[in-house]
């Protein structure tokens, strides 16, 4: 990668930084795909940049974190809509996912890379079919990423998806220049055996990776791991030892009291369960509405999350940072809950934290990487600039962001993509989502 340096200069630096949240007239200043500089322009280190962007109207942001995806259900957008969950899976998503190939996967991913990178988001966690050419996408486009190999019971030679998963987390840990940071996804309780979770928590323990699950998603979900393991699905993934390490679990809609003892637990002053809430997946399955706000009041990690787009259909952290912020307001019927200072941070450095990263992104510090998005507020829905926050989560939307960089390195810039041949993607993804339908209905 050629090593840029890039002043941002001057922006309105919203950092996530405690110390200094919001910076007027701030110039940001990167070099080796790291943040060097924070702060007043005028005190500002001489520098001599190769790029420079800036203007009183652009807001510098840390790049948004999409904590739980399956990329390449791009291929599913707008495929099978409004359906109860069951028939919804059974009579449409597996039989177009059963055609699936390698190719499909990749194009798929680079879809929707392109799709997140545009509306600012600069990392997300995934977890697919074809793990390892999916992985490339990421590479190839330069987005940071938590990339899973997935192990689904119900499928053939589950001791081989397990050893699969356990090379390739070990092969994968740090490519891409050390953006690609992988984990091992058993799918849910209820499509895997206790064996299997047992293998699963015994490699994710030896190669220090998390573990990416979904837990809790359905009232449906809960009654079956109850009769099946005799236990909500919160409490036996603790007594499964799931909990000691790293637990990355998806949606979390339908807990109760000692569910949420057990993940507040502490460990390494984290909470042993780390939350991907997908409120609006959880809304248009009519899956329900994880209580983050109390999971937030007993101090667990939450991060947002899109879902896969079959379910969503956006891949858009914007559209959930302002439906996190007026969903759980009207569920809790206080309208001081969750404020748009705690949906930044859950869209931003509390996702870092929820995937583990939180040492390297999430915030605008000097000695993090550079993954900052510039947003324009030079437009009719972001004036008056009474307070930039507010705009960034009521009124802002993704086609705001102008600039993107991972890493230090340029990925989206004044409408145009550096990395991905977004073009290509978009015609791929039409034909062989077209093939997958035809197959699917055959
Ligand atoms: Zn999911």
């Amino acid at each position: 990668m050629p090593m840029t340096r890039i002043a941002l200069s001057p922006v309105t630096a919203v950092t996530l930084d405690p110390h200094a949240p919001v910076m007027q007239d701030a110039a940001i200043h990167v070099e080796d795909g790291a943040i060097t500089y924070v702060g007043p322009a005028h005190d500002a280190p001489d520098f001599e940049a190769d790029e420079v962007r800036g203007g009183e109207h652009l807001v510098a942001m840390p790049g948004l974190i999409n904590t739980h995806c399956h990329a390449a259900m791009t291929l599913l957008r707008g495929y099978a809509d409004d359906m109860a969950l069951e028939p919804w899976l059974q009579d449409r998503i597996w039989p177009f996912e059963a055609g699936l190939e390698e190719e499909d996967v990749y194009w798929g991913t680079q879809l929707a890379i392109a799709e997140m990178i545009r509306n600012g988001v600069t990392c997300f966690a995934d977890m697919y079919f074809f793990h390892r050419r999916a992985t490339e996408a990421m590479v190839e486009s330069g987005v940071r990423a938590c990339p899973s190999a997935s192990i689904i019971g119900v499928f053939p030679d589950v001791p081989g998806q397990i050893a699969e998963a356990r090379s390739y987390a070990s092969e994968a840990a740090g490519a891409g220049d050390g953006r690609i940071r992988p984990c091992i996804a058993p799918h849910s309780l209820y499509t895997c055996e206790r064996e299997h979770w047992t293998a699963v928590v015994d490699a994710a323990g030896e190669l220090g990776v998390p573990i990416q699950t979904h837990a809790a998603e359905t009232r449906a979900e809960v009654e079956e791991v109850r009769k099946r393991w005799g236990a909500t699905p919160i409490q036996t993934l603790d007594s499964l030892g799931a909990l000691d390490v790293p637990l990355i679990a998806a949606h979390c809609v339908h807990l109760d009291d000692t569910d949420l003892e057990v993940m507040a637990r502490r460990r390494d002053g984290r909470s042993a369960v780390r939350v991907a809430h997908n409120p609006a997946s959880n809304c248009k399955l009519a899956s329900g509405v994880a209580p983050v706000a109390e999971l937030r009041r007993r101090g667990i990690d939450v991060g947002l999350a899109t879902d896969g787009t079959a379910s969503n259909n956006r891949l858009d952290i914007w559209s959930e940072m302002r439906l996190t912020a007026l969903l759980h307001k009207a569920v809790e019927l206080d309208p001081t809950t969750l404020a748009a200072e705690e949906v930044l941070e859950m869209g931003t450095l509390g996702g870092a934290r929820v995937l583990g990263l939180e040492a390297e992104v999430g915030s605008l510090e000097a000695g993090k990487r550079a993954d900052v998005v510039l947003v324009d507020f030079d437009r009719p829905h972001l004036h008056p600039p009474h307070d930039v926050v507010s705009h960034l989560i009521y009124s802002a939307q993704s086609a705001d962001v102008v600039t993107v960089m991972v890493d230090g390195q340029l990925l989206y810039d004044g409408g145009e993509h550096l990395t991905v041949d977004v073009d290509r993607a978009m015609a791929e993804v039409d034909a062989r989502a077209r093939r997958l339908a035809t197959a699917a209905a055959g």
